[in-house]
């Protein structure tokens, strides 16, 4: 930053000091904008005016009947402080409603939380202990809803200093008692169109937290698990699978291809799985085989093993079976229908024929356990198996007695991991294991817990992703194709997120939506008390809605069916009159999912216009980890609702990560704290780092980078607004305003033509959500073309001209002009020092009390139009420039000179010819002085010179024949002229009669 000119008493200066010194002649900079920030201790003020004022409210009315821009806000889940990706999420959403307002949008924000779920139920578990034991469910509901409302409310204060504007009076929450109704409303639409059926199927269960876990819940982390190989025996005719004669007819439909035809083997013949979970061979009921495989048998001295024979190398080694001898060979169509020996339990083993076998790893005969794998349960309907499952809610192998011949397996009762090894020596001891080894490999885990999980079949409520519907335009589809077109209609931002969400929606399973916890909003169906047929009544389900309005989700603990149902209400199927409620809950991804249906139906505050044929929002901005989470349970949800997407286009941003791209945790000592950045460093420090990054990728943080981003960034763009407001001190804009753009000063006219170009710049960033644009155009426009050019030249005219003098008032309008403009460009990201600058500007009659209600500024409204002919001339003289301040350091460094001002500068540019600088230079003579800094400019030129050469020659003469200026420090001609003021310059003198300053004598 341009500092004052120090001004010492001249030496060797002749005459009687002046009464006063010339010093306080000079128009220095004046202003109460502080240069040290103390942001810690000022924004929380700034906070209280706005609050006072009513900012948000005043904003909200200035915009209304605008075009509306409508950001939805994704739900943060309300169990914790924020953390720095709590930040990041907030200030994006920020940044892009508050430039859509400057534009001009009715931009309305009305923040949301995500309040039910198992980590609060589990976190109030903990805190209630053995006191729960007594609590009836509308009790621990009770505590969960004051654990989340305590989690929001800090939250919610904590966004509110981070800056963020918003309806946070009356924000949405999932545990309002509208929004579980809404929640409720939504299940039913679904259910009574459905789209809804109650079946028993494998899904991810944690057994810690006993609850089924939906795709988006699961997470892989590395486990080691036992992993084995076990052979079943064949109880049926070989011969079907040797093509032997000895069967009559063997059909040549038994693509015995390549066999070597004899009598099938004497020994036993077995085949071997492989498997990495032990604890599922109890539910064992089928071996699947590829139709389409080659197998072999081969026989060993006492065996005969079928096994792939792409895999049967590997096989023979793992299981050390030694010497082997292929017998035959056969595709796996002919194991179809075969049956097995259990390897320890009294069952026959079906022979099955499955395409998703592979032959890259195991032996190629897959075991199945239809009740613990969906593959698994696939074939198991195709083959009509029935679905055995031992494995209880907690994760225990239970009722074991049932094929144990009413006796108890040693595993009754253990745990599934834990139940392994005791299962492997069973295979020992049945003489059924050929191998054990331990796999370290990556396995599901629960995302809450962090403990594995398995796959269980159970009774869950799901949303079939193929159930028929019908698209708008009325041709039949189903509800998953629905979804694919839908996709399309969205822009997505990156783009990549749209082959992200697609691939998800094309293989997604059935949504499964049900839990077996408390915490959340019931799936308010009756179920007939002795069929059990669930009871659709769409008069019935109306009624719960509106009861979950008045009294919450709660009413379902708390009534009786007797209370809810009208008198002599029966089931459809049966007929019976007794009903039970089913009593799971819904996945909170179906009711963020809602969040479409709950809040932009019925918020006035944040719907489309009523005549705007779009009624989607125009964007949902989150992690990009939520096209698996809520991005695909709001299209969804929506797409069941509306049969449209809710969306207009989705943005994601990426992880924040530490300088060497780990996750930021407590435990990895890199955490960083947002709300204590704020303390230290500023809210506009955090805001300052997000604008800092390109949020579509992963993104950098560390306290160090934030440390710099306060001390260099934010300071330098400080002291700049700091320089220019100070120069202002003395300005009203209604009456010293330049208002005529050609009787600025030509450097003046050339600063406000750039400003225009970067309001260009910064507007259109904005527009495209690229803010780390933006952050990089300011700092370069304020280092390069501010600090280091435009205002370190004007020093000189602001400083030392006559207050009043025409070119100062030039100056003035236009750094007014600049601090304005830059002020509401910087809003959106600096929201504090841009309303501080703002209200520091010289007071102007009906200015907005506030920078954010003002609209960016225009182009057009900065600068002329016709500016290309003084934008090239000045990019020419600044260049110039730049080699000039070159060869003066040069000469100063090597003592050859010593200020810029003791200089004359002899200046010769090559004329005629393409490229010269020399029109520029001499276009604008006048102005070389004050642009280079230099006490005088000779200007000159030269055509081809050869002792010159090249374009320019610019040689620093020491002044030797003129006096200086005893108060702007200049070497003139005319110091001495002034009878009044014999020590100073004529345009020194001017200015001292302007201001009344007493003449002084002198004894020359
Ligand atoms: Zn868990
Ligand atoms: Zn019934
Ligand atoms: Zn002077």
């Amino acid at each position: 930053m341009p500092e004052a000119p120090n001004q010492k008493p001249a030496p060797n200066q002749p005459g009687a000091p002046p009464p006063k010194p010339l010093k306080s002649t000079l128009n220095l900079p004046q202003t109460a904008f502080p240069m040290k920030a103390g942001l810690p201790l000022h924004e929380p003020l700034r906070l209280k005016q706005w609050q006072d004022s009513g900012l948000y409210g005043q904003i909200r009315r200035a915009r209304a009947g605008s075009p509306r821009y409508i950001l939805h806000d994704g739900p943060p889940y309300a169990n914790g402080a924020i953390h720095l990706g709590h930040a990041l999420n907030k200030t994006l959403k920020d940044f892009v409603v508050k430039t859509k307002t400057m534009a001009g949008f009715d931009a309305p924000y009305v923040p949301g939380w995500d309040c039910h779920g198992l980590p609060i139920e589990i976190k109030v578990d903990e805190q209630l202990g053995r006191k729960k034991l007594q609590m009836d469910p509308v009790a621990v509901r009770r505590a969960c809803r004051q654990y989340a409302q305590k989690y929001l409310d800090l939250q919610r204060s904590q966004f509110i200093r981070m800056g963020i504007f918003g309806r946070w009076e009356r924000p949405y929450s999932t545990m309002d008692y509208e929004y579980e109704a809404r929640i409720a409303e939504s299940f039913f639409h679904f259910f009574e169109r459905g789209f809804v059926f109650k079946g028993l199927k494998p899904v991810s269960w944690c057994i810690h937290d006993r609850t089924a876990l939906a795709e988006a819940e699961v997470e892989y982390a590395n486990h080691t698990s036992p992993s084995v190989y076990v052979r079943y025996k064949l109880t049926s005719d070989p011969a079907a699978i040797f093509g032997s004669s000895t069967e009559s007819g063997a059909p040549s439909s038994r693509p015995n291809l390549g066999a070597k035809v004899g009598d099938a083997p004497q020994n036993p013949i077995f085949t071997i799985i492989w498997t990495t979970t032990p604890w599922t061979l109890p539910a064992s009921l089928a071996v699947a085989f590829h139709p389409d495989f080659e197998y072999v048998a081969l026989a060993t001295d006492d065996a005969t093993y079928i096994v792939s024979a792409t895999l049967a190398p590997s096989v023979v080694a793992a299981c050390s079976l030694g010497e082997v001898k292929e017998v035959a060979r056969f595709k796996g169509s002919a194991l179809d229908r075969t049956t097995f020996q259990h390897p320890f339990l009294d069952r026959s083993i079906l022979g099955t024929n499955a395409t998703y076998v592979t032959d890259d790893t195991g032996t190629g005969a897959v075991h199945t356990a239809p009740a613990h794998g969906v593959d698994d349960f696939a074939t198991g309907k195709r083959y009509d198996l029935p679905e055995v499952q031992y494995v209880d809610d907690a994760g225990r192998q239970s009722h074991t007695e049932r094929f144990g011949g009413g006796v108890p397996q040693p595993y009754e009762g253990l745990t599934v991991f834990k139940s392994n090894p005791v299962i492997i020596e069973l295979l020992k001891e049945k003489g059924a294991l050929l191998a054990t080894a331990n796999l370290e490999h990556s396995y599901p885990h629960c995302w809450r817990c962090h403990n594995p999980v398995i796959t269980r079949a159970t009774e869950q409520w799901f949303i079939a992703m193929d159930t028929p519907m019908r698209a708008p335009d009325g041709s039949e589809t189903t509800f998953r194709d629905r979804a694919l077109a839908e996709i399309k209609t969205v822009t997505w931002d990156p783009v990549w997120g749209q082959e992200r969400i697609t691939n998800m929606v094309t293989t997604r399973p059935d949504w499964c939506i049900s839990r077996q916890r408390i915490w959340g909003v019931p799936i308010a169906v009756f179920l007939c008390g002795k069929c059990s047929t669930p009871l659709r009544d769409p008069a019935i389900n109306k009624q719960i809605v509106d009861l979950f309005m008045r009294e919450s989700a709660d009413a379902w603990y708390i009534h009786t069916p007797e209370e809810l149902l009208p008198a002599g209400t029966a089931c459809n199927a049966c007929g019976h009159t007794v009903f039970r409620k089913e009593m799971d809950i819904l996945d909170v991804w179906f009711e963020s999912g809602a969040s479409s249906h709950a809040v932009l139906d019925f918020d006035p505050d944040v719907q489309q216009a009523p005549n705007d044929p779009d009624p989607r929002a125009d964007l949902y901005a989150e992690g990009g980890d939520q096209h698996r989470g809520w991005f695909m349970s709001s299209l969804l949800c929506s797409i069941g609702m509306h049969n449209r997407a809710p969306f207009k286009s989705v943005a994601t941003y990426g992880w924040t990560l530490d300088e060497k791209g780990r996750a930021l945790s407590k435990s990895l000592g890199n955490f960083i704290d947002p709300v204590a950045i704020m303390d230290q460093l500023g809210g506009d420090i955090v805001r300052l780092w997000v604008a800092s990054v390109d949020f579509r990728e992963d993104v950098v943080a560390s306290l160090p980078l934030l440390k710099r981003l306060a001390e260099e960034i934010y300071r330098k763009l400080r002291n700049t607004f700091r320089f220019m407001l100070g120069n202002l001190h003395d300005f009203d804009p209604a009456t010293n305003m330049v208002e005529d753009f050609s009787k600025l000063e030509p450097l003046d006219q050339y600063m406000l033509a750039r400003t225009a170009e970067l309001t260009k710049k910064i507007t259109t960033a904005y527009t495209e959500f690229e803010f780390h644009r933006v952050y990089h155009a300011l700092n370069e426009f304020c280092n390069s073309e501010l600090s280091a050019l435009y205002l370190d030249v004007l020093k000189d005219r602001l400083y030392t001209f006559a207050p009043n003098h025409p070119a100062r008032r030039s100056a003035q309008t236009v750094i007014y002009k600049i601090t304005e403009a830059l002020a509401r460009l910087t809003a959106p990201i600096l929201s504090f020092t841009a309303d501080e600058v703002w209200q520091s500007l010289p007071p102007l009659a009906n200015r907005p009390t506030s920078v954010h209600l003002t609209l960016f500024p225009k182009p057009e409204d900065l600068s002329s139009t016709d500016t290309k002919q003084l934008e090239e001339d000045w990019a020419a003289l600044i260049e110039v420039r730049i080699r000039v301040l070159k060869i003066l350091e040069t000469e100063r460094s090597e003592k050859r000179i010593g200020k810029s001002l003791d200089c004359v500068l002899s200046l010769s540019a090559r004329a005629n010819y393409p490229g010269s600088f020399y029109d520029a230079l001499k276009k604008y003579e006048m102005n070389l002085a004050e642009l280079f800094g230099v006490s005088s400019v000779q200007l000159g030129s030269f055509n081809n010179n050869p002792e010159v050469g090249g374009l320019l020659s610019i040689v620093p003469i020491a002044v030797n024949n003129s006096r200086r200026c005893d108060r702007c420090w200049r070497y003139t001609f005319d110091v001495g002229h002034s009878s009044a003021y014999p020590t100073v310059c004529l345009r020194c003198a001017e200015a001292l009669d302007a201001i009344d300053f007493p003449p002084y004598a002198t004894n020359v």
